[in-house]
């Protein structure tokens, strides 16, 4: 769909897409600090990335360990901060580490234990190596927001889109807080499928404020996609995980 453009057409195309989101996002935010726009790149080639880094994008998210590795690796552009978004297996903590600024998408304990041990190597590699520092790994919690019945099951409301149980959370960010090389930086969610996005945003703020009575600077909530990133600013969101509505529709799933 979009192969048959020229590389200056396409990055028309972004700039015009990119300046409608950014002004939604400036009249949802009206007043409140800017949040950072995540532009999520994923089944977009590097060159995409390439044009979007030239249209003054700063951050761009990515959610398949392997994709984001080629692409951080073919992408050389000053000072872009790259954002993993997707489920991660504790084996490629070693692969993200090396591009990534940022991983949303930390859930259990074991991955905090992996990327732990994955940027204290990192680190080590760089300094042996002579090259660029690699500074500490922003965490973000992420949370299953669907509805908790009263026992604790999960009532109906559609599947999991990854995520901690709220009740989880304290412990993850302990551990993650203690853990030399990640900083915590605060909480992620994905609204529920057939939720109503405003109250499961708002659940999250109320999680972001518990988790900042422990840890003060733990204040980022990663919330909002194309489709609702009003009601993630409406509550508090200070990143927004933006995808199709500036790359376009993505293929079809691989
Ligand atoms: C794909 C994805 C997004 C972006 O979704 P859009 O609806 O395309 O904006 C945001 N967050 C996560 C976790 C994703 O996987």
């Amino acid at each position: 769909m979009t192969a048959s453009l020229t590389p200056a057409e396409r990055s028309t195309e972004l700039s015009q897409r990119l300046q409608r989101v950014r002004s939604r996002i400036s009249s949802a935010a009206a007043g409140a600090a800017a949040p950072t726009l995540i532009v999520v790149t994923k089944y977009f080639p590097a060159s995409d990335v390439h044009l979007l880094a030239g249209l003054g994008v700063t951050d761009v998210g990515e959610n398949k360990a392997q994709e984001a590795a080629a692409k951080a690796s073919s992408v050389q552009a000053q000072g872009l901060k790259w954002h993993f978004i997707g489920q991660l297996q504790s084996n490629k903590a070693k692969s993200v580490v090396r591009y990534a600024a940022a991983v949303h998408s930390v859930d259990r304990l074991s991955l905090v234990t992996a990327l732990g041990k994955a940027v204290a190597a990192e680190q080590a590699r760089r300094t042996q190596a002579g090259e660029q520092p690699r500074a500490d790994l922003d965490v973000f919690l992420q949370v299953d927001l669907r509805e908790q019945a009263a026992g604790g099951g999960l009532s109906g409301a559609g599947a999991s889109r990854g995520g901690a149980l709220p009740q989880e959370l304290a412990g993850l960010a302990e551990a993650a807080a203690e853990t030399a090389g990640l900083r915590l930086a605060g909480v992620m969610a994905v609204a529920p499928l057939g939720a109503d996005a405003g109250e499961a945003f708002a659940r999250l703020a109320a999680l972001s404020g518990e988790l900042q009575r422990d840890h003060p600077g733990a204040d980022a909530i990663s919330a909002g996609m194309s489709g609702d990133l009003e009601a993630a600013l409406e509550n508090g969101a200070t990143h927004l995980r933006i995808g199709s509505d500036i790359l376009g529709p993505r293929p079809a799933v691989r």
